[in-house]
């Protein structure tokens, strides 16, 4: 049994966290960065990363990161539903493997001096007083750590706060779940045209695929629960979506996907945010569903943005601290989440969504004021941390 005090723990290693810890490790703090999974690990994703996911990077000094990763430029998404399809014209969006994306954030997190520590689950058993007495953390084989901070981003349908009164997450009824895997081999030649999402819309949800930085194909999707269970597997369930939407013959190779994974119910709400010395981050602390691809953003924007806040509570706690977090996420995330939710509840209704593809396909500039307001780059209006102002500060 062992026990060790520490600044911060930041619980998940996804973007949000991974900003979360780079965040507090570069103002000076000592940061554990904990996962429990081994990484590079699965993770169901579109993989499209949108123009406020990659101005979020650049205002906290990562510059330039997703075109070395090799980042495929995304210039239109193509709908198809109904037999008909449109395209929509996407400013300055990338696509990239969560495999590349997540490493070089954990990376960029261990350079600032977090220490990471993945294959290990973590869990809130005790919350503190005070910043001098901590929280309590358990990470299994009789490990604990007492922490001052707390920054929990681990994502959907993580329970490293179960144990602790006051931060229930609540799943809207009839959420739908997402599925997706990434092909085995690189295509070799192009299925879908290059610089484009193709996403299949069906009554059961839609699927979405591109192709990633290394030419293989990554599907994602989100769909009725019981979709999965009448189609006989998430795979089945997968395919008929594309029958759904009335794509034909088509040479989308679905049957090269590694493995097939489902996730928890998408569309979820966290009643509490923040506590003393508590602040939850990205997923974990509320999701949408996946159409307008703005997840990473989101966890990257909450990322940097929590570890300002974050780093104030290190020295003292106070209830400012908390009302700030909950301000921040609001206006940074929840009133962004309100576009997605709108096309979310269009998707639902698939004689609504034929009509958006046929006046698309008429009027593609329709969809203009949308994008623009989904992907808007990341701006003065969105102040970046006090400790990547700091001249030289995030090198
Ligand atoms: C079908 C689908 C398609 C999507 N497509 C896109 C897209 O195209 N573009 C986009 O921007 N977003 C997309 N998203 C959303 C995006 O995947 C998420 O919003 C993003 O990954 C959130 O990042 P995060 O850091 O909050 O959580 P995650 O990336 O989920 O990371 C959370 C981490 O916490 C870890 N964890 C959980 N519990 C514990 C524990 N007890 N102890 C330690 N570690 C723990 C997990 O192992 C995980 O690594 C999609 C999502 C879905 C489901």
């Amino acid at each position: 049994m062992s026990e060790t005090c520490i600044d911060a723990v930041v619980i998940g290693a996804g973007p949000a966290g991974a900003l979360a810890a780079r965040g507090l490790a570069l103002q000076g703090h000592s940061v554990w960065l904990v996962d429990k999974q081994s990484f590079p690990r699965p993770k169901v994703c579109g993989c499209c990363l949108n123009q406020y996911a990659i101005t979020s990077l650049e205002r906290v000094g990562i510059t330039g990161l997703v075109e070395r990763l090799g980042g495929r430029p995304l210039e239109r998404l193509h709908m198809i539903a109904g037999g008909r399809s449109a395209d929509v014209p996407l400013p300055r969006g990338v696509s990239l493997s969560r495999g590349a994306l997540d490493g070089a954030l954990i990376e960029a997190a261990k350079l600032a001096g977090a220490d990471f520590i993945d294959g290990v689950s973590a869990k809130v058993q005790t919350l503190g007083g005070t910043a001098e007495e901590g929280h309590r953390v358990s990470l299994g084989s009789g490990n604990s750590v007492v922490a001052r901070v707390l920054v929990i981003a681990d994502g959907l349908g993580g329970s490293s706060l179960s144990a602790v009164e006051g931060y229930r997450v609540e799943t809207a009824p009839a959420s739908r779940i997402g599925l997706g895997g990434v092909t085995r081999s690189p295509v070799t030649q192009p299925t879908i045209p290059r610089g484009t999402i193709a996403m299949a819309c069906g009554q059961d949800g839609y699927l979405g695929v591109v192709e990633l930085e290394d030419g293989r194909l990554d599907f994602a999707a989100a769909i009725d629960a019981a979709a999965i269970k009448q189609a006989g597997g998430i795979a089945q369930a997968a395919r008929r979506l594309v029958e759904q939407s009335g794509l034909g013959d088509h040479d989308w190779p679905m049957d090269d996907v590694e493995r097939w994974r489902a996730t928890p119910a998408l569309t979820r709400t966290r009643k509490r945010i923040a506590g003393p010395g508590l602040f939850v981050v990205g997923d974990a602390a509320g999701y949408v569903e996946p159409f307008t691809g703005e997840g990473m953003a989101w966890a990257i924007a909450g990322g940097s943005a929590v570890s300002e806040v974050a780093s104030e509570a290190v020295q003292k706690w106070d209830t400012s601290q908390e009302i700030r977090w909950v301000e921040r996420h609001r206006a940074r995330i929840r009133n962004r989440q309100a576009g997605c939710k709108l096309v979310a509840a269009t998707l639902r209704r698939p004689w609504l969504t034929r009509v958006v593809v046929r006046s698309l396909s008429a009027w593609p500039g329709i969809a203009n004021p949308l994008v623009r307001r989904i992907a808007a780059p990341a701006t003065a209006s969105d102040p970046a941390p006090t400790p990547y102002t700091r001249e030289g500060s995030f090198a």
